[in-house]
């Protein structure tokens, strides 16, 4: 079965073109690629065949139909692409970022699906819509293609109220639908159970906290093999510090922002969105150049790492105490499966619980970096957002044929 699985953006999309290898969720990756700059000069569309050279072509791509139609041609070239035809393709999953109360896993895209995601856009305006706009496109050129949706948002509908609702008005959840939600879903769920199997026990039987770190972070805990409880809230922006994210703040610091600095919500969001975090502190968004100020001694970036790691270790004992223990911690994303240092600062504090890291083993990026008689484990698992993708599409579909 051959699947394709697309992030779409506003102005990009990326694929990624898998082949199960067999009846289960063996795949191996056909072609990856993308669209970028689409509604923008200079737009391109790419295509990198497994062990081929990439190809790459300038085109006008006024919109994303144009887009996917150029990612497919793409595709189907006779000479250099990958499919025949088209109609070896089984089904498209979708990354979709916000799928409110409304889905708790992923499902096959009808005109329903469709209008549940379109009303979830309140809650994610910058992404649910941009989502759509590549499940649209595909419909409009391919109306019997197959689709799947899959939801960052959907593994965390198993959080209790306790740790969903926040102290307002009830109406502002029973009306507004304004709760702790969280995200990357995906990658939380597949690298928990990933832990489970490489420790060899059952994933129900663990309390579980993954450390998503990448540009954009996050922290779930998982009891009994559901997430009880994440550090994104009714947005992206709350929780750990980020690349360029704030992170938790006093909720009343962007009222007062605009009260006394007299600045417009735009503004205060892209301050607290795209101002923030790590740069805002240092000047620096990527941890590497993070790092590298570190090294040399540079104040703002030794300050900036100290709250990076400080924001991680409260959310881990948080969770470790609102689960009444902890048995696995789960690094994962660009700095949780690259960066040692990041991760031996994190896990300096948790000598408490019984947790002896091994050095070696985490300089190194092994697997399990604590020692055998860690009485909390630690583990580096590379997570891969897409490959869930396709495999939820996979089982989807398979279940839709039979
Ligand atoms: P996202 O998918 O959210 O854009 P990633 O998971 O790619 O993010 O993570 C990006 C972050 O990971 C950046 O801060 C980057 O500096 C960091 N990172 C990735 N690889 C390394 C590495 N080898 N050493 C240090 N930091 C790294």
């Amino acid at each position: 079965m051959k699947i394709l699985v697309i992030n779409s953006g506003s102005s990009s999309i990326k694929y990624k073109l898998y082949e199960s290898t067999g009846d289960n969720h063996d795949f191996k990756v056909l072609a990856q690629g993308g669209a970028e700059r689409i509604g923008i000069s200079g737009a391109s569309v790419d295509c990198k065949k497994t062990g081929c050279e990439k190809e790459h072509q300038y085109l006008d791509l006024p919109d994303h139909k144009k887009a996917i139609n150029a990612i497919f041609q793409m595709l189907t070239e006779p000479e250099k692409g990958v499919l025949k035809s088209l109609s070896e393709l089984s089904g498209v999953g979708h990354r979709v970022v916000h799928g409110g109360e409304d889905f708790t896993g992923s499902v096959l895209i009808t005109g329903d699906v469709v209008a549940a995601i379109r009303k979830n856009s309140v809650l994610a305006p910058l992404h649910n819509p941009p989502n759509l706009m590549g499940i649209q496109a595909i419909h409009e050129l391919y109306p019997d293609m197959p689709q799947v949706a899959v939801f960052d948002t959907a593994i965390h509908q198993t959080m209790p109220p306790k740790a969903y609702l926040y102290g307002l008005p009830k109406e502002q959840y029973t009306v507004h639908k304004i709760r702790r939600y969280g995200f990357h879903g995906t990658s939380h769920g597949y690298v928990a159970k990933q832990a489970a199997k490489e420790l060899n026990r059952p994933f129900e039987k663990l309390k579980i906290i993954t450390c998503h770190l990448g540009n954009g972070g996050s922290i779930t805990a998982f009891d009994g093999g559901k997430s009880v409880d994440t550090s994104m809230g009714l947005t992206p922006l709350a929780g750990i510090l980020m690349g360029t994210r704030s992170g938790d703040l006093d909720p009343y610091i962007p009222l007062h922002i605009m009260e006394t600095q007299g600045l417009s919500s735009e503004q205060v969001s892209a301050m607290m969105n795209k101002q923030g975090g790590l740069l805002g502190l240092c000047g620096q968004r990527d941890m590497r150049d993070v790092l590298e100020g570190y090294e040399k001694g540079y104040e703002g970036c030794i300050e900036a790492l100290d709250i990076f790691v400080y924001a991680i270790q409260k959310y881990i004992g948080a969770y470790a105490a609102a689960m009444n223990g902890v048995n696995v911690i789960v690094f994962t994303a660009g700095i949780g499966e690259n960066v040692p240092q990041v991760r031996e600062k994190v896990l300096a504090n948790f000598g408490y619980l019984g947790l002896k890291v091994d050095k070696r083993a985490n300089k190194a990026n092994k697997t399990v970096i604590t020692s055998a008689i860690s009485k909390v484990k630690a583990l580096v698992i590379h997570t891969d957002e897409e490959k869930v993708i396709a495999s939820d599409t996979f089982d989807i579909l398979k279940a839709k044929k039979k």
